[in-house]
């Protein structure tokens, strides 16, 4: 894996070595159950209190309002489910964006067929929500709004503070998915102002398969998982020990690094966004600069196949993606991008780069010297391109 180039840390993140060895010894010899009362139990329970703990501070929350769950998927079908199911008698209505993850999309349209309506609030060409749309869709009956803090695809940062304010004058809760900002940006849960908050962990050199939710004191939620009174009653199942742990290094290696981090990404990004656009004509770059996570750069790339430009990049050890991972497989452009008023066929040239904290300048001067010539290549075989 040693020559490759991997910009897809939007996908996933490696795990941390920091947190490999912190997990390692509850794989081993500290396998006892949180639960149990003699010292192995003892041992588990009091370094998940401590994982808890690094999570909590890293978004600045108190430990008691972290649920963990088994990913930013749970995060988000425990929030927006669980405050539709326990407000149902209050109001039936949810108001979230178009651009939202699927995690948020299609638990809301679950939520539809179970007798609530939902909003799905337009979005601006820098991908930004219309907080104007989003003002005048509440009714007496809005129950939740539900905007991640920042756009997977695009990077675009949401005006979660905004939302939060506009949320509490008329008394709903606020949810953000804040699974692609935790770690790049600053995410405060009291600057943000948000009921809920969802963050994973393998987005954040933690391991896959373990994230958490935020709840603030005094939100009314329902459960999903009914059983043993894990989670202060609100998600029952022994605990993922190791998962967990590696989740607390995580936010504990975010807090300390991701300044540094996301300083060094912004420059390296910006300096792939201009390498890219000296030597490629035609594109339209879906990401603004100044509005977006720091590692994140989405272009489209007109009259190619984005699936084409992957494959090319990759036979040349360059991962990266197009459209969302999660319909990456299937030839839908991406949502993302057609609420963006991307036109269909430019959609489907979309490419995602997303920058990591092992990107290397050299890695970014590799990718600038051999994007060009695949993308001259693909579009003297396309029969799109217009004759010159
Ligand atoms: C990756 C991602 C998720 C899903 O998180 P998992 O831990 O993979 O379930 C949710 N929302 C956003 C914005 C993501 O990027």
């Amino acid at each position: 894996m040693s020559n490759i180039i991997y910009l897809d840390h939007n996908a996933t993140t490696p795990v941390d070595s920091e947190v490999r060895d912190a997990m390692l010894p509850f794989l081993g010899d500290n396998f006892g159950n949180p639960s149990s009362i003699y010292a192995h139990g003892r041992e588990a329970r009091q370094a998940v209190g401590a994982a808890r703990e690094k999570v909590a501070k890293l978004i600045n929350a108190q430990p008691e309002e972290i649920i963990v769950t088994s990913g930013g998927t749970e995060a988000d079908n425990l929030a927006i489910k669980g405050v539709a199911f326990a407000l149902r008698e209050k109001g039936n209505h949810i108001i979230t964006s178009a651009i939202e993850h699927h995690a948020v999309l299609k638990s809301c349209k679950w939520l539809e067929k179970q007798g609530f309506a939902v909003s799905y609030i337009g979005v601006d060409r820098d991908g930004i929500i219309n907080i104007e749309e989003l003002r005048q869709t509440i009714t007496d009956k809005t129950i939740l709004i539900t905007v991640m803090h920042a756009n997977n695809e695009t990077g675009a940062i949401q005006p979660i503070a905004e939302i939060s304010r506009i949320g509490k004058e008329r008394g709903i809760a606020v949810h953000t998915d804040a699974v692609q900002s935790v770690g790049k940006i600053p995410v405060n849960v009291a600057d943000l102002g948000v009921n809920l908050l969802s963050l994973s962990g393998h987005k954040i050199y933690g391991p896959k398969g373990v994230g958490a939710l935020f709840i603030k004191k005094g939100t009314r939620m329902m459960s999903l998982f009914h059983g043993g009174s894990h989670e202060w009653n609100r998600r029952g199942g022994t605990e993922n020990v190791p998962g967990i742990i590696g989740l607390g290094k995580a936010a504990e290696l975010a807090l300390m690094k991701s300044h540094a981090d996301a300083e060094r990404e912004r420059s390296l990004r910006n300096r792939l966004l201009n390498g890219i656009k000296e030597n490629v004509p035609d594109i339209i770059v879906a990401t603004n600069p100044e509005k977006s996570i720091p590692n994140t750069l989405m272009i489209c790339v007109k009259w190619v196949e984005g699936e084409a430009i992957l494959l090319h990049l990759d036979a040349l050890g360059i991962e990266v993606s197009s459209g969302s991972a999660c319909t990456s497989g299937s030839l839908d452009p991406s949502h993302v991008l057609l609420a963006m008023g991307v036109p269909v066929e430019t959609a489907h040239g979309s490419v995602r780069f997303s920058l990591g904290r092992t990107t290397t300048a050299a890695e970014i001067d590799r990718v600038i010297e051999t994007f060009p010539a695949i993308i001259r290549n693909l579009r003297a075989m396309s029969p799109e391109t217009p004759v010159q």
